[in-house]
């Protein structure tokens, strides 16, 4: 049964009505979320009083929490909410995958190995000191834990 907006509204402490407020598009396959969207194009929704990106929240309950990975669309339909749809990725992947980062692997292998200073580094490669920055932090997090 397909829930109204009304509905919705009233019931959207119940996931089932959340859930069932999409529309189907069958060339595609995209799951067209039929509520509020917000200026990145991408399904909100209130739930359990914590607003939630709506193709995250179908892919916590269809599938499992993402976490702090990004859901990243593989139909480019920003409020698509079709779990089939959405490739969990990192930050870095997804920003790699969006040309976000111009620097390729072997540049960025060299900096994370140098000990120059961040300003003289984003120099030599062309970026800005917070790129840098942002790039030996998001390093250290993700290995840690995995150092001997
Ligand atoms: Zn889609």
């Amino acid at each position: 049964m397909r829930a109204t907006f009304k509905t919705l509204q009233s019931n959207r402490n119940h996931i089932e009505d959340i859930l069932a407020y999409y529309m189907p598009v069958t060339e595609t396959g995209c799951w067209i979320w039929l509520g509020k969207v917000n200026r990145g194009g991408y399904g909100v929704i209130g739930y359990q009083g914590v607003q939630w990106i709506v193709h995250r929240l179908f892919f916590r309950e269809l599938r499992f929490d993402l976490g702090d990975m990004q859901g990243d669309h593989i139909c480019n339909t920003p409020c698509c909410c079709n779990p089939d749809h959405i490739v969990p990725a990192t930050d870095r992947e997804n920003k790699l995958r969006a040309g976000q980062f111009k620097l390729s692997d072997e540049q960025v292998k060299e900096i994370l190995a140098s000990n120059e200073l961040h300003k003289d580094l984003a120099r030599k490669y062309g970026v800005t000191r917070g790129h840098i920055s942002n790039l030996k932090r998001s390093y250290r997090v993700s290995t840690l834990g995995r150092r001997r």
